[in-house]
């Protein structure tokens, strides 16, 4: 392990470096000024995605790194590291979410609004200082010092960026973190958030260790037989409804609770399928009903290209991207679907009267 936090991390405590309208300079000059032994918590979404546990134990093995010795990292209950993550470094950060005090610092990832952050929201609410790093154009802004960058193609990358102006040299451990939350969040390098920068850090992330050939057969080409035979049961139900979207065209799907008893899965597996519906190339938009651990569902929308599926789920109650956004919904599978149909294709009621400056109809707009 590497000490020597004094010597690692030069320009984080150079106030020069702070510029007041640079909040990444700003948030290495706080940390720079912390006690190593002072309490840090990190925390990120429920159910925690690529994303959200790369860039959160990403960073925490960074604070390691820089000689902080009381850093922990949690995520709201459940509170169960899905199997494709179990082979991740810095898993002992983890502590229950039940068991995280409020902090000195709190940081939180890939965390659009603070419900997502459950029962840790309280925790970080009564941390002196909490930054929030992330990448969702729906961040309506939180915490003490907010990180957020839409244009970023993922958290790992805002993680990425502290880290460097820490002067945290990537080793293989932060690396391999890193790179799942950066594969994770842009599809394998496919979709357009896929920038110079996020290549050039795949470039130094592969350099200092990450393995990405054993890190994508890990997250993308790996579930048990008994995924299979749920997906072809969520695909032989899946229903395409071509006028939807203004035309462009909508294809659904959903698994229930006992679609997963029966197949004796966990509800994780379902998280890729929403992205196989997507290459319907007769529909623009895909949404996915999917059980939530509250009795609840958790849905899933995503776009091909035309369609801001990301303030379809904002309108929702949810967040997220443009093209990739979920939002959480009570009631009956139909009703949920009538919901995201509703929100694609606003029903056309009377004429506005002039001068009115509601929505006009037509494809939804951000
Ligand atoms: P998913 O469909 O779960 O892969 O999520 C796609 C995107 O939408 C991610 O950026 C999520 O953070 C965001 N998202 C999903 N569900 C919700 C929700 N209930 N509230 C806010 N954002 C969400
Ligand atoms: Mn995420
Ligand atoms: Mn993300």
């Amino acid at each position: 392990m590497t000490t020597g936090a004094a010597a690692a991390h030069p320009r984080a405590s150079d106030p020069d470096h702070a510029g007041a309208d640079d909040p990444v300079a700003m948030a290495a000059a706080l940390i720079g000024r912390l006690d190593r032994d002072a309490a840090v918590l990190l925390a990120c979404h429920v159910n925690p995605d690529g994303d959200a546990l790369g860039s959160m134990l990403g960073f925490g093995l960074g604070l390691r790194r820089l000689g902080f010795s009381r850093v922990r990292a949690s995520f709201p209950e459940p509170f169960d590291v899905p199997e494709p993550f179990r082979f991740l470094p810095g898993l002992d950060l983890l502590v229950p979410p039940a068991d995280a005090e409020t902090p000195a610092l709190g940081l939180s990832f890939d965390a659009a609004s603070p419900t997502r952050l459950g029962e840790l929201a309280a925790p970080l609410q009564r941390a002196p200082s909490w930054l929030v790093l992330d990448h969702h154009a729906s961040n309506p802004g939180f915490g003490t010092l907010s990180l957020v960058d839409p244009t970023a193609a993922a958290t790992a990358l805002v993680a990425a960026r502290l880290l460097d102006r820490l002067g945290v040299d990537f080793d293989e451990a932060i690396a391999t973190c890193l790179y799942v939350g950066l594969t994770t969040d842009t599809g394998s390098f496919r979709f357009d958030s896929t920038t110079p920068e996020v290549h050039a850090l795949a470039a130094r992330l592969v350099g200092a260790g990450a393995p990405p050939a054993e890190i994508a057969l890990r997250l993308f080409d790996s579930r048990p037989y008994g995924a299979l035979r749920l997906l072809a049961d969520v695909l032989g139900r899946s229903e395409l409804s071509p006028a939807a979207a203004g035309g462009r065209g909508l294809v659904s799907s959903y698994a229930l609770p006992e679609d997963l008893a029966r197949h004796d899965q966990p509800a994780h597996v379902l998280e890729s399928f929403v992205d196989i519906l997507r290459t319907a190339s007769d529909a623009d938009v895909a949404c996915l009903v999917k059980p939530a651990s509250d009795g609840r569902w958790s849905v899933s929308l995503r776009s091909r290209g035309a369609t801001d599926v990301g303030s379809v789920a904002v309108a929702l109650g949810g967040g997220g991207h443009r093209l990739a956004a979920g939002f959480t919904a009570d009631g009956d599978v139909p009703g949920v679907f009538a919901a995201v149909r509703d929100r694609l294709d606003p029903p056309t009621g009377p004429t506005p009267a002039a001068g009115d400056g509601g929505p006009t109809s037509g494809p939804v707009q951000g």
